[in-house]
């Protein structure tokens, strides 16, 4: 299937540009897999989606993963509007332990790095055997707190961005691409 999307006519009018394609976000989500599968052929990794954000971003690489991987979820909150407010809170924890699991975060955008520092601190006091990160999106000259994501799919300037997942007040995040709003 031709991918069309991105294109000026199919672009929400409240977009004022395009920050990466549905093709270009599809073609990195292979090669993420590819790499995750050869990274972690043998393993059987549990890759834990931080919701909602990276729900699109973790069915796809999911997909695109070739070797036995399982998934669950966790939930956190920093974000009111386009704004961090510094705080980060657990909404939801997994379900299944992961003592002695290969763990992968699967998130949408690494930004002050607070969320993500969080997580990976309660992560780590339940012996995981390994604790790595996938991000979709990284924005590295907004880091409040030194944290770094071993896979990353787009590296992006200090913008709000929504799409493919990432909302704004719950909004955008069925757009197939990534993009700057116009106001
Ligand atoms: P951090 O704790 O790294 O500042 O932010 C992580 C969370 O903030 C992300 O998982 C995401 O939910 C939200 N976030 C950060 N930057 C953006 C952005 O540009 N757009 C949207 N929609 N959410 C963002």
């Amino acid at each position: 299937m031709p991918l069309v999307h991105g294109t000026p006519e199919k672009v929400n009018t409240d977009i004022k540009k395009v920050l990466v394609s549905e093709g270009q976000i599809l073609a990195r989500v292979k090669e993420l897999g590819n790499q995750i599968s050869k990274d972690y052929a043998g393993k059987n990794p549990v890759l834990i989606g931080i919701l909602k954000g990276s729900v699109f971003f973790l069915s796809d690489l999911m997909r695109a993963i070739s070797i036995d991987c399982c998934v669950d979820f966790m939930s956190l909150a920093s974000y009111s509007g386009d704004k961090s407010n510094g705080i980060v809170r657990l909404l939801l924890d997994l379900r299944e332990s992961i003592e002695g699991r290969d763990v992968l975060i699967v998130e949408d955008i690494v930004d002050t790095g607070l969320t993500l520092s969080y997580l990976e601190n309660i992560l780590k006091t339940r012996n995981p055997r390994s604790l790595e990160v996938c991000s979709l999106l990284d924005k590295p000259d907004c880091r409040k707190i030194s944290v770094q994501a071993k896979y990353v799919g787009f590296s992006i300037p200090n913008e709000f961005v929504v799409g493919y997942g990432l909302d704004l007040n719950e909004k955008y995040r069925n757009l197939p691409y990534i993009g700057v709003l116009k106001k």
